[in-house]
């Protein structure tokens, strides 16, 4: 079966194919950076990550934007209470969230983009829709007219021709249901920043920037957009009403949207003040690489609830699949091919990939893993098990963490990276190839000492964390 995604859009589940050549072209919207990110932020951010590297593993090369939201309200009220620039406040958080996407092991977008480093682009988009009789200027501020874009509500799929009476509103998000004109550009209180661009002081609303980004870096017609399932409506819905304003075309063919991360059955906010950071976990001793699994183990569409009991038995599963590579990695197994075997890895391979184009069903996706490593454990045991089987298991986890990427531990501080550890094993090798055994020996004895255990096998040193 081909990829295939649900698009929002259209409320079906697709085969997807980019537009133009090999190269997805997609567009996600970033954080606002006014704190540090939850990780129910980190779900959506997790699921494009994922969606990264499911579009490549189906051979497709990526063109993708997020942007970085670096002014609207919550930051200038932040950035205020501590005496602060906006520019020397979002920086702080921009670089937080970025670390925190390294820790999590999510990809950087081939492009971020600042909200602030597009201002004139804004400018020009605001001229340009009003130009076309869009938008209305009220008290300083600028109105985009909704009532000037009849298929407003096709993408949240309301019917909203009775409400388009031209009530208003300056806050980013509103109501569900409620539909109103946006702020494209407002006017600033008492003690607000502002810039002075051309149509009066004043800053951008939140809505607009993506427009005028996707658009800018990625061409009128985006192959994918995506984000948190709360900005369907009205963010995505409002910068359809800009894209499609201004350029005549169908702004994005595939709109994807990750459900919620819940605690308790609520949403995890900020607001709610129910939320955990990725360091609040971390300092508690989780690894990375479990909260990145819980997060991804849940399909995207799905809502996630979140409990540290559930991210035990995260640590427990990537566990079992450390062992199993290693088991696979350290055995010593019978010559020969087990055929059985070797047709049962394949059909597991297949079963991964499906689950995995089937809308990233990663729970699909993740059963056939967990099912195969049952069964070879269980022939392992049987000696059933040969040398020959050894290689296509390998590379089905190979496969498996090029989309995962749960397999290498993360270094605590203060421990020995992966890339160190393997420096000294080379270095070990030089010393006993020169018979300096001592030296040899007395690296072993460090490393044992930071907690890395050395395996001298056949196919070289092998090593594993105690
Ligand atoms: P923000 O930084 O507030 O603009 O949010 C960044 C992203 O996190 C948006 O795409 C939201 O949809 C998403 N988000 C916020 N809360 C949650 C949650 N509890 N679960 C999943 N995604 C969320
Ligand atoms: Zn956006």
């Amino acid at each position: 079966m081909p990829l295939r995604f649900h698009n929002t859009l259209t409320q079906q589940t697709e085969p997807f194919l980019p537009a133009r050549d090999n190269t997805v072209r997609m567009y996600t919207c970033g954080p606002t950076v006014y704190d540090f990110a939850h990780i129910g932020n980190f779900r959506t951010f997790t699921f494009v990550d994922l969606l990264r590297k499911v579009l490549r593993l189906n051979g497709f090369a990526l063109n993708h934007v997020m942007n970085i939201t670096d002014v609207d309200d919550k930051i200038i009220r932040n950035a205020v209470a501590r005496r602060q620039s906006i520019a020397d406040f979002t920086t702080t958080y921009t670089q937080a969230f970025l670390d925190d996407c390294a820790t999590l092991r999510l990809e950087r977008p081939e492009r971020l983009s600042k909200a602030t480093e597009h201002i004139d682009d804004m400018v020009r988009a605001i001229g340009d829709l009003g130009a076309k009789g869009h938008t209305y200027t009220t008290e300083g501020s600028v109105y985009y007219k909704i009532a000037t874009f009849p298929e407003y509500g096709k993408l949240s799929h309301n019917d909203f021709s009775g409400n388009l009476a031209g009530a208003r509103v300056d806050v980013d998000t509103y109501e569900k249901n409620d539909a109103r004109d946006f702020a494209l550009w407002k006017a600033p209180k008492e003690g607000e920043p502002f810039w002075d661009a051309g149509i009066g002081p004043g800053r951008p609303g939140w809505h607009i920037e993506c427009s005028v980004m996707a658009i800018k870096y990625l061409g009128e017609t985006l192959d994918i957009h995506a984000g948190g399932i709360d900005l369907v409506f009205p963010h995505h819905e409002n910068e359809i009403a800009q894209s499609e304003a201004l350029t005549g075309k169908q702004f994005a063919r595939f709109w994807l949207h990750a459900e919620f991360l819940l605690v308790e059955g609520q949403k995890m906010s900020k607001s709610l003040g129910n939320f955990y950071t990725l360091r609040d976990l971390v300092g508690r001793g989780y690894a990375p690489e479990a909260i990145r699994y819980l997060l991804i183990s849940v399909p995207y569409r799905k809502q996630l609830n979140f409990t540290l009991d559930g991210l035990k038995a995260a640590v427990i599963a990537i566990e079992r699949l450390r062992n199993f590579k290693l088991r696979l990695e350290t055995d010593r197994f019978a010559e020969g091919l087990n055929e059985a075997l070797a047709g049962r890895t394949a059909q597991a391979a297949e079963a991964f990939r499906d689950g995995l184009d089937d809308d990233l069903n990663t729970a699909e996706a993740l059963a056939a893993v967990f099912e195969l490593v049952r069964d070879l454990n269980t022939a392992m045991d049987a000696g059933e098990f040969r040398a020959g089987n050894v290689a296509a298991a390998l590379d089905f986890l190979k496969v498996f963490d090029s989309v995962f990427d749960v397999l290498t531990p993360t270094a605590k501080a203060g421990e020995l990276s992966d890339a160190d550890v393997d420096a000294r094993i080379a270095e070990r090798a030089a010393a006993k190839k020169a018979k300096n055994f001592a030296l040899a020996d007395e690296i072993r004895n460090q490393l044992l000492e930071q907690g890395i255990v050395l395996e001298d096998t056949k196919a070289g040193v092998r090593w594993k964390r105690k």
